[in-house]
């Protein structure tokens, strides 16, 4: 089979033309094929193996975000998510220089756990805001939650900061693995000491994603753990200092 350029392929498992959750106002949000980490709780299980998705070529993925542009102008814009679209870094630099060309607001979706290279530089370099999942403040924890250490994501943070790109810093509420108060009191300090932190989110977790893993065969490894309810969420805002 030909060799692809992964400057200008990529593999997409999907993309949603509306998306109001994964950024500011209305947005173009891709999928991206592929993630390096294990996180017990994913609700995306099957977009893990990069073999699988399909290759779309960058021609193609601009085509379909062009015919939105007037939906998702001026206040919203695209979001790539995943997976991790890090791991396809290239294309996603040709992909966010092209809609800065055409003044398109740019998203990535992104653990940060990764080796600052000069290929996800490039990308920092055309991005607008950064969704970055802090998954466990204790390093140990989240090894446990998701197979990695926190530390290239906490280093990842900071260069966020010092580089002056925006950032809202997400976190699954699990119930019993993510709400320790010790823990959230030092996520609070982390997160304080960075510049460019525009909100905070907790997000409740939920098993909808469970049936993926069944469909695949996977042992869910979370079956005991109970949902978060709107009061461990609140609970866990007031020690966060968040509204
Ligand atoms: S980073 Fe996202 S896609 Fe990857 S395993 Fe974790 S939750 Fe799933």
């Amino acid at each position: 089979m030909e060799k692809k350029d992964l400057r200008y392929y990529a593999k997409v498992h999907s993309v949603e033309s509306f998306g109001t959750v994964d950024g500011p106002g209305i947005r173009f949000v891709i999928f991206m094929q592929g993630c390096h980490l294990k996180c017990k709780y994913c609700h995306n299980r099957d977009t893990w193996d990069i073999n699988g998705g399909t290759y779309k070529s960058l021609d193609v993925i601009l085509d379909k975000i062009m015919n939105y542009k007037n939906y998702i102008c001026p206040n919203g814009g695209v979001t790539v998510t995943g997976g991790d679209p890090l791991l396809q870094a290239k294309f996603i630099y040709e992909l966010f220089k092209k809609l800065k060309e055409e003044n398109i607001h740019t998203c990535i979706d992104t653990s940060g756990m990764f080796p600052l290279t000069d290929d996800i530089k490039k990308v920092l370099s055309v991005t607008d805001l950064v969704l970055l999942d802090i998954k466990h403040i204790d390093d140990k924890k989240c090894k446990e939650l998701v197979g990695k250490s926190n530390k290239f994501e906490l280093e990842f943070a900071k260069y966020l900061s010092d580089n002056d790109i925006a950032i809202w810093i997400r976190q699954v509420l699990v119930p019993g693995i993510t709400d320790d108060e010790t823990d959230l009191l030092k996520l609070k300090d982390f997160i304080s000491s960075l510049k460019t932190v525009k909100k905070v989110e907790l997000l409740p977790y939920h098993n909808m994603g469970k049936y993926k893993w069944e469909k695949l065969g996977l042992k869910y490894e979370l079956e005991n753990i109970r949902t978060a309810t709107s009061d461990d969420v609140e609970k866990a805002k007031k020690i966060l200092g968040i509204t």
